[in-house]
């Protein structure tokens, strides 16, 4: 990102949650984009921010049109001008007359946010023409969204193709994301250990099979367990599965032995007799719950031996909570296991969280300084540990 004196045309992720009043209710998404932002403006580029907000095409006015009111950008100037230290232009438009008109008119040194790019349907689609109207505004093209890298959009991929190789470049916060977690693809320190939970198996497939490949140990818990308990034989009550999966799990178990990866399931469970922060609970062997009773959490021995081999590990890749984590009493699971991590850490580990509800769960047990790399990106970090091209890497790669 060397570049002075520029245009920068910057592609950033300022997808963030407002309150129904259209007000930001958590800016770490605004947050994490001001350092790429700030090194540029201090080399005296201009910038002109592109990003999308929501799901303007989903999501639209009874009468077809887009319902510009809730999905504007304009929702982000003051915080991001505030976050910034210097003002922000606002354009109305994503590539049209008030876009380029300002687009022309910036000075280095000065701000410009374009209108949603999901306002048009081509930023989805991938369009070639769309994208090349939005290249048209800036000399050079700089990526810094790593939470859509795993989406073909025009904005985030398409659009690289009309800048050569020395006009393009990823920004700060891609660079870390990327850079941690080739750490744990690439010569990972050994043990090597995956901790994967969540509710479904069907959703973490493509990751667990490309997981033993590479790890020495993978560890599996949550709802998706109990799938694999019912797979080996065990009762389950009812604890969720999923029956069409049975044979892919004990595919999965076969597969492990083959590479020589030890895998874990939860010995025990808490067990609850509703899916409800009231129920009775108690704890039992997960693979002999009776009827009527369902597993919502791990139980002691399973956070014994999870904690055990997490604690003996050299690089960790965490994602999924290990219990209804949102409910206090099917908790404690997920935070022994988010204590291990961090006891690891401590000891020379490198731990990597990804996923959405990993992050939020490591943040409830206030560990989230103690582990190594937190990802931003929920989507794009698992499909990149799938081992799939993501478009927003490869165009800025790519001749
Ligand atoms: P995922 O989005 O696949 O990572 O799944 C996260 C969700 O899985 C969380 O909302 C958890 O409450 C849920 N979950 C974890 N363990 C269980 C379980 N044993 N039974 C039902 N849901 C679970």
């Amino acid at each position: 990102m060397n570049f002075s004196n520029s245009k920068v045309l910057i592609r950033v992720d300022f997808n963030v949650p407002l309150d129904g009043a259209n007000k930001i209710t958590d800016d770490t998404r605004i947050e994490a984009a001001i350092p790429t932002l700030k090194q540029l403006l201090e080399k005296n580029n201009a910038l002109i921010i592109m990003s999308h907000l929501g799901r303007p095409q989903k999501k639209k006015n009874e009468d077809g049109s887009i319902n510009v009111k809730k999905f504007t950008l304009q929702h982000v100037v003051s915080r991001l001008a505030t976050l910034l230290g210097t003002p922000v232009h606002f354009a109305t438009d994503t590539v049209g007359e008030d876009a380029t008109q300002k687009a022309d008119a910036l000075q280095a040194g000065e701000v410009l946010l374009l209108e949603n790019t999901r306002f048009h349907s081509e930023e989805a689609a991938g369009d070639e023409a769309f994208a090349k109207q939005l290249a048209k505004m800036g000399d050079v093209y700089v990526n810094d969204a790593f939470g859509t890298a795993h989406r073909a959009h025009a904005s985030t991929a398409t659009i690289a193709q009309f800048f050569p190789k020395d006009k393009k470049a990823f920004g700060l916060l891609m660079k870390r994301e990327l850079e941690n977690a080739e750490k744990v693809v690439k010569n990972p320190s050994r043990p090597f250990t995956a901790i994967v939970g969540g509710a479904k198996v069907s959703d973490k497939i493509m990751l667990i099979k490309q997981l033993l490949e590479k790890v020495d140990n993978i560890i599996i818990g949550g709802g998706m367990a109990y799938t694999f308990m019912k797979a080996k034989g065990g009762t389950i009550g009812t604890s969720l599965v999923e029956l069409d999966k049975i044979v892919l799990a004990n595919e999965l178990v076969e597969l492990a032995k083959e590479k020589d990866v030890n895998l874990y399931l939860p010995e025990d469970s808490i067990i609850a007799d509703s899916f409800n922060k009231e129920a009775n609970t108690k704890t039992n062997n997960s693979d002999a719950i009776e009827e009527g009773w369902m597993g919502l959490d791990i139980g002691e021995k399973a956070r014994n031996e999870f904690a055990s081999v997490i604690e003996s590990s050299k690089t960790i890749l965490w994602n999924g909570p290990m219990g209804v984590f949102e409910m206090e009493p099917f908790a404690g699971g997920t935070r022994a296991v988010a204590h291990a991590v961090a006891f690891a850490t401590s000891q020379g580990a490198f731990s990597l969280i990804g996923g959405g509800d990993s992050v939020a769960a490591i943040n409830q047990s206030g560990l989230e300084e103690q582990v190594s790399f937190i990802s931003t990106g929920g989507g794009a970090m698992l499909e990149y540990l799938e081992g799939k091209e993501l478009p927003g890497v490869a165009g800025i790669t790519k001749e």
